[in-house]
């Protein structure tokens, strides 16, 4: 039996935006959510903060015994756009009612086409674009090597220490870590090669020279001509929200084009307004050839693209693309919402402000906490890294005492990281100043109450 909901359910933006706790997280009536969870789901399936939602929308998040909680994870860099945002509601509400499904591989429809359009115009680069479009992350992840194959004849890929692409076979062999990702599930995809990233927090190395350092690894281990692309996250999210230093991702780019790798930008976390551009990719100026969106792409409906050049995109044979839900309608008209509420609002100048105000906040607790070993981010993806005073050594158990206090306190906090110690921070774009610096205020309590 599903517990009663004691709290009105309407979501969006006209949800009070207010954190307010009115019983212990989680409430009785979550605990009881969470006894039939474990009865009935997987225990492979984890939850963060095992409150159960009955609402969400703007910066806050309401649970089935009436807490708000401020949401500082967007679901993991998707609703960017707010939960329940008018124009993916009312786009969703009437593709629903008009078709739900025909399989875009069977009968082909206009919202689907739509979005391959408006894909072409926001990511980089003036050139002629196609987009293929799938599920998932991963699956688009996956796609994106198939067809750099396809194009290039080749088998290798070039993938990054902290990298994370997801969870099927491939893309769990294109991550790097161990626990929770892959411990077990081997064995792994082959042709898969790994580079050292640019970490300037860890290796102090220059752009230029942390991509000598990766090209060198590339051609002394794989051979430029065997690779068919490479893969890199423009700001890695799971790995740690790391930001390679400026010089990295333009000198890999070239490198690749000069010797015909494509050269895959993973905007799956950074896309979509979330760092101040429609794209990560950018800030530097780089063009990818293909370009892997999901999350932020269409307000929490499952939605992933490849889009790119038109010559590689079409390099793939009749009927080597696709899937039976691909470019599900009612997730393209979600899409085109999403997109209208991005444009409308401007939100990667949102995500600016957001990030500008995030930056004093967590450069605030850096001085008055020596656990706080980096500030790093764009826009509104921030983060900071946690390690023992004085040393670059990982601190995850104060990062994971942090997290549950901002949890039991009614913020909704992530976090990442190869060891486990960094804090990411990932609002909704449509949250306010004040809620977001309220949940900041708590932020500060927790490292304060935690010491
Ligand atoms: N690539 C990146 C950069 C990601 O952040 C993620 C998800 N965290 C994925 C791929 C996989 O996406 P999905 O979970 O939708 O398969």
């Amino acid at each position: 039996m599903t517990a009663t909901v004691v709290a009105p359910v309407t979501g969006g933006p006209a949800l009070p935006q207010k954190r307010n706790l009115v019983t212990p997280i989680p409430g009785p009536l979550s605990a009881a959510a969470l006894e039939r969870k474990k009865k009935y789901v997987a225990d492979g399936v984890g939850t963060t903060l095992p409150v159960f939602v009955a609402a969400a929308g703007g910066g806050v998040i309401l649970d089935i015994d009436g807490n708000t909680l401020i949401d500082l994870a967007s679901g993991i860099a998707v609703v960017s756009v707010g939960n329940a945002a008018p124009a993916v509601v009312s786009r969703v509400t009437e593709q629903v009612a008009s078709f739900t499904h025909t399989c875009f591989m069977v009968t082909p429809y206009d919202v689907y086409v739509d979005v391959c359009e408006a894909l072409a115009q926001v990511t980089p680069g003036d050139h002629a674009k196609k987009t293929a479009l799938f599920n998932s992350g991963a699956e688009a992840v996956e796609n994106a090597v198939k067809i750099a194959r396809s194009f290039t004849g080749r088998d290798a890929v070039a993938v990054f220490d902290h990298a994370y692409h997801g969870r099927t076979n491939l893309t769990m062999s294109m991550t790097a870590k161990n626990m929770p990702y892959k411990n077990g599930f081997g064995p792994f995809a082959g042709e898969v090669y790994r580079a050292p990233m640019s970490y300037p927090f860890r290796d102090g190395l220059s752009g230029p020279e942390a991509a000598a350092r990766a090209i060198d690894v590339l051609e002394k281990q794989v051979g430029a001509d065997n690779l068919a692309c490479l893969a890199i996250e423009p700001i890695q999210g799971e790995g740690g929200f790391i930001v390679p230093a400026p010089g990295f991702l333009s000198a890999l780019a070239e490198w690749c084009t000069a010797n015909g790798i494509v050269f895959i930008a993973d905007e799956i976390q950074s896309g979509f307004c979330r760092t101040g551009a429609w794209f990560a990719s950018e800030a530097e100026g780089v063009v990818p050839d293909l370009i892997t969106t999901a999350k932020g792409i269409a307000g929490g409906l499952p939605l992933a693209g490849v889009t790119g050049r038109a010559e590689i995109m079409d390099s793939v044979h009749v009927g080597g693309l696709g899937g039976t839900y691909g470019g599900n309608p009612v997730a393209c008209a979600a899409a085109l919402g999403s997109l209208e509420e991005m444009r409308s609002h401007d939100l990667a100048a949102r995500a600016g402000e957001l990030g500008a105000l995030m930056r004093t906040r967590l450069e605030g607790l850096a001085q008055q906490f020596p656990v706080v070993a980096d500030v790093r981010g764009r826009g509104a993806m921030m983060a900071i890294e946690l390690c023992v005073p004085g040393t670059k050594t990982p601190d995850a158990p104060r990062a994971a005492a942090i997290n549950a206090w901002c949890h039991a306190h009614g913020v909704v906090t992530l976090t990442c990281g190869t060891w486990g110690n960094v804090f990411r921070f990932l609002p909704p774009l449509a949250i306010s100043d004040d809620l977001l610096n309220e949940a900041f205020d708590v932020v500060a309590e927790a490292f304060a109450a935690t010491a």
